[in-house]
C-alpha cells in the first residue's frame, strides 16, 4: 500500500494524497494551489498519476484548496465516485461555481493582454469552467458522519465531523482485513468554537496524515477574540473609518456575521451598517440554514425556531458588483465583510484599493494569510502593495486575529492526536509551511514519542513496508535547524 503527497505537502494550499490500495486508488482531497504566480502555476501541471485510474476522491470539505481542482481531475479521465458529507457536496456546488466564474473572467483578462502583447505563445484558457464544474457535480454521492461505509471488498471509509467548517471531516480508511486504518485530518478545528460541533476524533489509527497550519504558534481563545473584535470595531467607528474584512466565504463570514449580530443586540454596534458582500457568502449562508445537523445546539434551536442566526437589524447582504461599487461612495463609518479571505481575488481587492490609504480605516484578517498572498504582505507590514497593477500605500490599520481561525493551534493539535498516541506507527504533517510542520514534529516527538515525518511534493511512501523509516531519517537531518528554532520558541512540549 503506497501513499503520495500530491499537494500541500510544506505548504498549506493543494490538498492532495494519493493512496494505492489493493482494492484500487483512492485519493483524499484535490485542491487548488493558491498564492504566488508559482504557486498558482502548479494548478495546471499534468501529475504524476493517471485520474482515469483513481476510482474514489474522498473529500473532507469545501475549501478551495481542498476541492478546488476536481473540475480539472474530472475533465483529465476522473470516472469515480466523490465522496464528501451532504453538507461539502452542497457548499462545493457553490465553491465550485464561484471558482469557475472567477476562472473564466481570469481567462479574460488574461486573453486581452496576450492579444495586445503580440500573442506570444498559446491564447490562455480558463483552468476550468461552469460545464467542467457540472460534470464534476454529477459524480458525488453523500455519506452521514460517523457510518462505515464500505466502498469495496477490504476496503471501508468513515467521515468524522472535523469541526473546521459546515459539513467538514476527518476520514478514517480501513483497508484489508484485519484493517490498516489510515487517517487523513482534514483541516481540524477545536472544541468550544460557536456555531459548528466539536471535532469527533478518531479513536484509533496505524497511520496518520495531518494538518499543522498552526503547529509553531498558539493563538487567543475565541473568547479573547470576540473581545478584540469589540475592540477594533469600536476604534474604528470612533476614528469614523471604514472596517474591510477578507473572509473566506465559508465559515468565518458566518462566525464574524453571528458575532457582529450579538454586538448589534447589545448596543455596541450602534447604527454602524454591515455589509456581507459577497455573492458566494450569501448563497453558502443559504446553505448554512439547510444543514442544521451540523450545528451546535445553540444554533439549531435559533433555525429550527425560524430565526436567522447570521442577520440582524443593519446588515445587508450585496449580491451584484453594481451594489458592491455603491460602497465606494458611502460615508464611512461602516463594515464589509468581503471575498477572499487571503484577499487573492474578489471584491475585497476592490474595497483595497480604495481604502489602504486612509488612515482612519482599518483591515481586520481573521484567517490564516498563506505566503505570497496580498493578506500575507499586509499582516507582515508591508508599506506598498500593488492592486490590479496599482501601487497603493498601507495606511490604513492592518489588524489580524487568530482566535476566529478555523484551524486547531499547536496545543489543540497535540489535542487531538492524543486518543490515538498509543496505535499510530508514523503521522505525517502536511498542511503547513515548513517552519509550522517542523515545529509540531518536534512536539509530537517529545510529547507522544512517536515518529513522524514532514514530507515533500510527489514523495511517495510504502506503508506496508515501512520504507518511511529511512526517509525519515534524511528528512530529520535536513530539518535539524528548523527544529532548533522551534525548541527554542516552545522550550519543551
Ligand atoms: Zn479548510
Amino acid at each position: 500500500m503506497r501513499l503520495t503527497f500530491l499537494g500541500a505537502a510544506r505548504q498549506v494550499t493543494g490538498s492532495c494524497y494519493l493512496l494505492e490500495t489493493s482494492a484500487g486508488q483512492v485519493m483524499v482531497d484535490c485542491g487548488m494551489f493558491q498564492g504566488s504566480m508559482h504557486m498558482r502555476m502548479q494548478n495546471r501541471v499534468d501529475r504524476c498519476f493517471d485520474p482515469a485510474q483513481v476510482r474514489w476522491l474522498l473529500l473532507t470539505h469545501s475549501h478551495l484548496d481542498h476541492c478546488g481542482l476536481i473540475p480539472r481531475l474530472v475533465d483529465s479521465g476522473f470516472k469515480g465516485q466523490i465522496v464528501c458529507t451532504s453538507a461539502t457536496a452542497d457548499m462545493c456546488e457553490v465553491v465550485l461555481n464561484d471558482s469557475a466564474h472567477l476562472q473564466v473572467e481570469d481567462a479574460k483578462f488574461d486573453l486581452r493582454r496576450w492579444k495586445k502583447s503580440g500573442r506570444v505563445g498559446p491564447p490562455p484558457e480558463p483552468l476550468y469552467n461552469h460545464e467542467d464544474v457540472a460534470a464534476a457535480l454529477r459524480l458525488f454521492r453523500t455519506v452521514p458522519y460517523d457510518r462505515m461505509v464500505r466502498l469495496a471488498k477490504g476496503l471501508q471509509v468513515r467521515f468524522r465531523d472535523a469541526g473546521h467548517i459546515l459539513g467538514s471531516a476527518t476520514i478514517e480508511l480501513h483497508v484489508g482485513n484485519p484493517p490498516t486504518v489510515i487517517v487523513f485530518s482534514g483541516d481540524i478545528g477545536y472544541p468550544g468554537r460557536p456555531i459548528l460541533k466539536d471535532p469527533v476524533i478518531p479513536e484509533r489509527a496505524d497511520f496518520v496524515v495531518m494538518e499543522s497550519t498552526y503547529g509553531d504558534r498558539e493563538h487567543e481563545t475565541v473568547g479573547e477574540a470576540v473581545e478584540q473584535l469589540k475592540r477594533i470595531v469600536v476604534q474604528t467607528s470612533k476614528a469614523g473609518g471604514a472596517l474591510l474584512i477578507p473572509t473566506f466565504a465559508t465559515g468565518r463570514a458566518q462566525e464574524i456575521l453571528y458575532e457582529l449580530g450579538h454586538m448589534r443586540r447589545s448596543g455596541l454596534l450602534g447604527d454602524i451598517p454591515v455589509f456581507l458582500d459577497s455573492p458566494m457568502a450569501i448563497e453558502a449562508t443559504a446553505v448554512v440554514r439547510r444543514h442544521p445537523e451540523c450545528f451546535d445546539v445553540q444554533i439549531r434551536r435559533l433555525i429550527e425556531s425560524g430565526k436567522m442566526p447570521f442577520r440582524f437589524r443593519g446588515v445587508r447582504f450585496l449580491r451584484t458588483p453594481r451594489q458592491s461599487q455603491v460602497l465606494n461612495d458611502l460615508a464611512t463609518p461602516f463594515i464589509v465583510l468581503a471575498g477572499s479571505g487571503m484577499c487573492t481575488g474578489g471584491r475585497i481587492r476592490h474595497h483595497l484599493l480604495h481604502h489602504l490609504q486612509r488612515r482612519q480605516d482599518a483591515v481586520l484578517l481573521v484567517g490564516f494569510q498563506a505566503a505570497g498572498t496580498l493578506g500575507r504582505l499586509l499582516k507582515d507590514g508591508a508599506k506598498q502593495v500593488y492592486i490590479f497593477g496599482q501601487p497603493r500605500e498601507v495606511k490604513a490599520r492592518i489588524e489580524a486575529l487568530d482566535g476566529f481561525s478555523a484551524h486547531a493551534d499547536r496545543n489543540q493539535l497535540l489535542e487531538w492526536l492524543r486518543p490515538m498516541r498509543n496505535t499510530v506507527r508514523r503521522v505525517f504533517l502536511t498542511h503547513g509551511e515548513p517552519q509550522a510542520c517542523v515545529a509540531l514534529a518536534a512536539a509530537i516527538r517529545r510529547r507522544y514519542k512517536l515518529p513522524v515525518m514532514v514530507p515533500d511534493m510527489n514523495d511517495t511512501v510504502d506503508l506496508t513496508q515501512e520504507q518511511a523509516m529511512t526517509r525519515l531519517a534524511r528528512i530529520r537531518g535536513r530539518d535539524a535547524a528548523l527544529e532548533a528554532a522551534a525548541a527554542s520558541n516552545f522550550g519543551t512540549a
